[in-house]
């Protein structure tokens, strides 16, 4: 199966250079080669990745700069504008503007990145026109090297590996029946039917009593503690008073990086290890499809308890635990390869409303943040795992999104097709909707 290892990168001083030099030509070839598909379809002429691979060729003549970048990875930026304009038509696709894009580029052929371990805790990566860079061997590769992305996150380069581990797809869960819900929240990450809390600061396997919540404070104060919510409310305030294009502005602008790219890792590894218990334990994971939350505009997460910048704060939260639910549900897809586990997806209208035991809906039954006591049947539950056990139980109208799933469908489907080559001017296999 494919997998991917990210390593955090130690670039020398010259190859820092190199690589915002590389990582500046790639966003130039991109934002060139965009406007030339645009312009060739207001002529209602078309031109393909062959064509921009041979002018790319040409081109480099008259301007050597772009000569600087490796051949292989301006090849593939134009491999991946192609993809992305076929899939998503030609005017979808964005510019990389130097203001937006997280610097990012892929060395496709692994037979020209050879990786060495050199050590216990390093490894280096022949990068061309790089020369060897160390990395940080924090977990074993484990697999067969099969591309190679070179990005920047935060303020750090970091190596990306696409590997093949060489384990088999899992046929079948080891504990059959098994069904969890799982609601997320903004006092606590996640939360199952089973009574499971998951939270960054503490993924937790005990099973609570109604009305006991753990960790009680801060809304998702997990993964931003209050002083650095302050400080980015206090950042993003300084940043509206700077002006476009100034040094203050950039300052600032790194100070942000910093602190929502250290965000972003404690959510990753969050998602990661909560995916990992959540597959190992269940057959079957059920959870709220967040587009149709959107659609409902489900007021769900307000605190009752006022408090200082709450408003601000818990909206801030909220934005954070949104953008983490995508990264919680891809992780499970990704693991759910391994247990053999099925993701599936549904509609949380009136989840929080609703009793787990008797169904009658009554906004009136959630009581509080942390209770619901039912105004029908007298149900009482601590409200997360009430709204869990109501997104396991409509299981049956949800939409499986796993690889798994697959097995319901004929034989031979399209999702695990693998791309044709591109090159070999086929059309690329629909990816798969999940
Ligand atoms: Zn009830």
């Amino acid at each position: 199966m494919l997998a991917g290892r990210r390593y955090r990168l130690e670039f020398d001083f010259g190859q820092v250079l190199i690589a915002e030099k590389v990582a500046g030509i790639c966003r130039s070839v991109w934002n060139t080669a965009l406007e030339q598909r645009r312009e060739y379809r207001r002529r209602g002429a078309y031109i393909g990745y062959a064509q921009q691979c041979a002018q790319l060729a040409e081109a480099k003549q008259d301007f050597p700069w772009l000569a600087e970048a490796p051949a292989q990875v301006l090849q593939q930026i134009l491999k991946d504008l192609d993809q992305a304009c076929r899939r998503h038509g030609t005017w979808k696709i964005h510019w990389k503007s130097r203001a937006r894009w997280k610097p990012s580029f892929r060395f496709p052929t692994p037979t020209h990145t050879p990786v060495e371990k050199l050590g216990r805790k390093w490894g280096r990566v022949f990068l061309p026109k790089f020369g060897w860079a160390k990395f940080r061997l924090s977990r074993p590769l484990g697999g067969r090297v099969k591309s190679v992305t070179i990005c920047f996150d935060g303020r750090h380069w970091f190596v990306s590996f696409l590997i093949d581990d060489g384990l088999p797809e899992a046929a079948e869960h080891r504990l059959p029946g098994t069904e969890a819900g799982v609601d997320r929240g903004v006092v606590t990450a996640a939360t199952t039917s089973e009574g499971e809390f998951f939270d960054r600061a503490h993924v937790t396997e005990h099973t609570v009593s109604a009305c006991t919540p753990p960790g009680e404070g801060e809304p998702g104060s997990a993964f931003l503690s209050a002083k650095e919510a302050e400080r980015y409310l206090r950042l993003q305030r300084r940043l509206a008073r700077t002006q476009r294009g100034s040094k203050r502005r950039k300052k600032v602008v790194a100070s942000l990086g910093k602190l929502m790219g250290r965000l972003r890792m404690r959510r990753a590894d969050f998602n990661a290890q909560t995916a990992h218990r959540l597959t190992r334990d269940h057959a079957t994971v059920v959870l709220e499809d967040l587009q149709v939350t959107n659609m409902t505009a489900s007021a769900r997460g307000t605190l009752e308890r006022p408090g200082r910048n709450v408003a601000q704060k818990s909206g801030l939260n909220r934005a954070i635990l949104n953008k983490g639910w995508y990264g919680l549900e891809r992780a499970l897809i990704s693991k759910a390869r391994y247990t053999g586990s099925v993701i599936v997806k549904v509609n949380p209208t009136h989840t929080s409303q609703t009793c787990s035991a008797c169904t009658a809906v009554d906004p009136k039954s959630r009581e509080s943040q942390a209770v619901f006591r039912c105004t029908t049947c007298g149900h009482v539950e601590h409200a997360d795992v009430n709204a869990a056990k109501n997104i396991k139980n409509r299981k049956a109208a949800g939409l499986v999104v796993s690889g798994r799933g697959d097995l319901q469908a004929p034989a031979g489907s399209v999702k695990r097709q693998a791309p044709r080559s591109i090159a070999r001017g086929a059309y690329p296999a629909p990816r798969a909707a999940a």
